[in-house]
């Protein structure tokens, strides 16, 4: 039976160039659309790795999966790609905080100059863009600038697409190499709309997490990398080491259910007279808590799926200096307003903190526990 979007349309078979669709949520995007629809994928990555278990030529979608190892900053393949697409989603980011002051240069490449083609292909061949953005450009809330007593008028920290301000620290706190650089984005993607017809969606992911989510440090990524804090915290669980809560862990954020979140973006792929020109906060402002509630959270689920008692398992605190280097910054507080996407797409997340720890921290520890055993018996030098 043919499927049919929100307006009771029936909805075309689309050949979609995911760039960057190898990585974590390309990789549960691509499952979504192999599995439940009859869309093309053209993945363009660096790597393979999070896609490889669905490019098996036996799968019965091989014919509606490609993968094309290239690396966007010096491919003369992706114009063709794009031209040959009906769409273009671009998620090619370095999208790790701890990057973002150490690789300022790659940051701001990768997040803006390198995104730069990709928006001319696509306007100059009119093909519909679908662009990852971040909540990150939203920086500070206004809230974090006030007394304590205003903190909790929803006014100021409630994150709005169309009417918050923009808020970073000083240039030297290049934490916000990322947030500028992904914030120019957005504005060019919008003035080649305003002005040369493109069709976009932005998207604005808060803490969408989940299986596969970066490496774990030693295992499947370098010894010495920084992952987002979901692997951070999985790693020092994994290792039987304290999670380290950076200045008190006293951040909060609202953390969304891969699966709720690749729903959403199903939706903007599948209604595009609904999802043209919008920028969409795509979160959970149900599922808040504080980092260091949420090591609390990690705990007692490891404890309940690995069988080591919660009491051994800690936290310490570290600084934001020690941890991450000079030049870290961070957001206090991310709550999307969910007015838009609720009206124009219907979506709204259903998964729960606590379910989707659950699931993901079964995950990790099906997935790394043998090999972190291997690694932790490996004689230190
Ligand atoms: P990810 O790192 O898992 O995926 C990014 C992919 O892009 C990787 O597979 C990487 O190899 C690929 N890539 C990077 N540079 C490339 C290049 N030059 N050429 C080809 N491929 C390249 O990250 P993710 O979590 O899947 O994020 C995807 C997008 O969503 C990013 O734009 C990120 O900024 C945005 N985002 C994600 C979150 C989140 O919660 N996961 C939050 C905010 C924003
Ligand atoms: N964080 C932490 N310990 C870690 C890793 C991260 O306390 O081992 C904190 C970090 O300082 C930030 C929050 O967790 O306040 C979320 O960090 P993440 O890297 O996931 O990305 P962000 O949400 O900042 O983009």
């Amino acid at each position: 039976m043919a499927r049919v979007n929100l307006d009771g349309k029936t909805i075309p078979m689309l050949a979609i160039c995911m760039i960057g669709g190898g990585g974590f949520i390309g990789s549960h995007l691509c499952e979504k659309l192999m599995a439940e629809t009859n869309h093309k994928a053209v993945v363009v990555d660096v790597s393979s790795d999070k896609i490889i278990h669905l490019l098996d030529r036996s799968l019965p979608w091989a014919h509606r999966i490609e993968f094309h190892q290239l690396n966007i900053k010096s491919d003369s393949r992706l114009e063709t790609l794009i031209k040959s697409s009906d769409l273009t989603i671009n998620l090619a980011a370095i999208c790790t905080p701890a990057d973002y002051n150490t690789r300022p240069l790659d940051t701001i490449f990768s997040n803006f100059i390198d995104a730069i083609p990709v928006i001319k292909y696509c306007t100059e061949n009119k093909k519909r863009l679908i662009h990852f953005s971040t909540c990150e450009v939203y920086g500070k809330t206004i809230g974090s600038f006030l007394p304590e007593e205003f903190r909790k008028d929803p006014k100021y920290f409630i994150l709005k697409e169309d009417e918050s301000p923009c808020i970073f620290g000083p240039i030297d706190k290049q934490r916000w190499s990322y947030a500028c650089a992904k914030q120019m984005t957005d504005r060019l993607i919008y003035a080649e709309h305003a002005e040369n017809g493109l069709q976009f969606t932005i998207v604005r992911p808060y803490n969408w997490i989940g299986p596969r989510m970066d490496f774990i440090p030693g295992v499947d990524g370098p010894s010495d990398g920084v992952p987002r804090v979901l692997a951070c915290f999985s790693n020092s669980l994994l290792r039987g080491e304290p999670l380290k809560l950076v200045d008190g862990g006293e951040s909060q954020r609202t953390f969304l259910y891969i699966k709720d979140a690749i729903d959403a973006v199903a939706l903007m792929i599948d209604n595009p007279e609904r999802a043209n020109g919008y920028i969409f906060n795509v979160g959970n402002p149900d599922n808040e808590v504080s980092v260091k509630e949420l090591a609390e959270l990690m705990i007692k689920a490891y404890a309940k799926v690995s069988g080591v008692p919660a009491s051994s398992l800690s936290t310490v605190n570290v600084s934001a200096q020690d941890f991450y280097g000079k030049g870290y910054d961070d957001s206090d507080r991310r709550i999307p307003d969910m007015t838009i996407i609720t009206r124009q797409l219907a979506w709204k997340p259903r998964t729960p903190l606590d379910e989707l720890l659950d699931v993901t921290i079964q995950y990790q520890h099906r997935t790394y526990s043998r090999a972190m055993e291997r690694e932790l018996s490996k004689p230190s030098n």
